[in-house]
């Protein structure tokens, strides 16, 4: 596996790849989310690339830039297990060199949800992503739908951008517990832990009660509201069912509904979706 710090390295290296092109953009602390986008990646092409890149622009002020999980062994070593290709590993002057002016910005939907929250978020990450297709130009690139307005806001840039790239969404990779597979579980201690687990049991017990007939979107919302408040750890910061490409709110279910949630537990904030369909 070819390690990689140099945009001027990495694009000598891709011109000498003939092959199909994956890439899957992280920001390392891996985990066995990461390596189903991995997996997927390595089936579909030929050359499989992985950027580790903890990009500072898309965190706040507030938010936890400096303590962010880094483990950069345990990651190549996961890397090479996974028989990863090569992997970029950026500093943070090669991808913001001085000068450095440019922000992609994807209107609307960037502004609500996630948006709303963590000011700026999806700039730095429309525009770290942007990069990222344009010096690697992937034939495919690989996003988890656990991070559902993510997955929106990039599959629009790249379509709005003209950027021909194959975004390909994977399903959300879950503990035994339901809990959705994040790097940042690892702050949460045991007491937060079994709070974090109703989320995923909330999000369920609303597909099931969809599943059996109730197709009422306020109805289908308290459930859910109820079992992740029943711990008062758990402050939700949005459930709403909403579609899956506008964000829109949804006043009837249709192919592109999902319900998606934000909780805090203490300083710790969670996201999940789930599709209600
Ligand atoms: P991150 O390193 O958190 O930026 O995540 C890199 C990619 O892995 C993103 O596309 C995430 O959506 C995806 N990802 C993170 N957690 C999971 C998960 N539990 N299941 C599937 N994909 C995930």
């Amino acid at each position: 596996m070819k390690i990689i710090k140099s945009i001027a390295e990495l694009k000598g290296e891709l011109n000498a790849n003939k092959g199909s092109l994956g890439l899957v953009p992280t920001m390392g602390a891996l985990h066995i989310g990461h390596q189903s986008l991995f997996k997927k990646a390595r089936e579909d092409n030929d050359f499989l690339a992985i950027s580790l890149f903890v990009n500072p622009s898309q965190f706040g002020p507030d938010e936890d830039f400096d303590k962010y999980p880094r483990n950069i062994n345990k990651d190549l070593d996961i890397l090479n297990s996974d028989n990863v290709d090569l992997v970029f590993m950026p500093d943070i002057q090669e991808m913001y060199p001085s000068g450095f002016l440019t922000n992609v910005v994807v209107d609307k939907l960037a502004d609500v949800y996630e948006g709303l929250h963590r000011k700026g978020h999806f700039n730095g990450v429309s525009t770290v992503v942007t990069k990222l297709f344009n010096v690697f130009k992937p034939d495919r690139a690989y996003f988890g739908a656990k991070d559902a307005q993510q997955c929106a806001i990039i599959k629009r840039l790249n379509i709005d951008l003209n950027l021909g790239v194959d975004v390909i969404i994977c399903p959300t990779v879950r503990e035994d517990s339901g809990l959705a597979l994040s790097s940042r579980n690892g702050y949460l201690n045991i007491d937060q832990m079994e709070a974090g687990l109703l989320i995923s049991r909330g999000l369920f017990k609303s597909k099931e009660l969809f599943d059996s007939g109730e197709k009422n979107i306020v109805n289908l919302c308290k459930v859910a509201r109820n079992i992740i408040e029943s711990n008062s750890l758990c402050q939700i910061d949005y459930l709403d069912i909403v579609n899956c490409e506008t964000f829109d709110l949804q006043t009837d279910l249709d192919q592109n509904s999902i319900m998606i949630v934000a909780v805090r537990i203490r300083n710790i904030r969670l996201i999940d979706n789930i599709e209600i369909k």
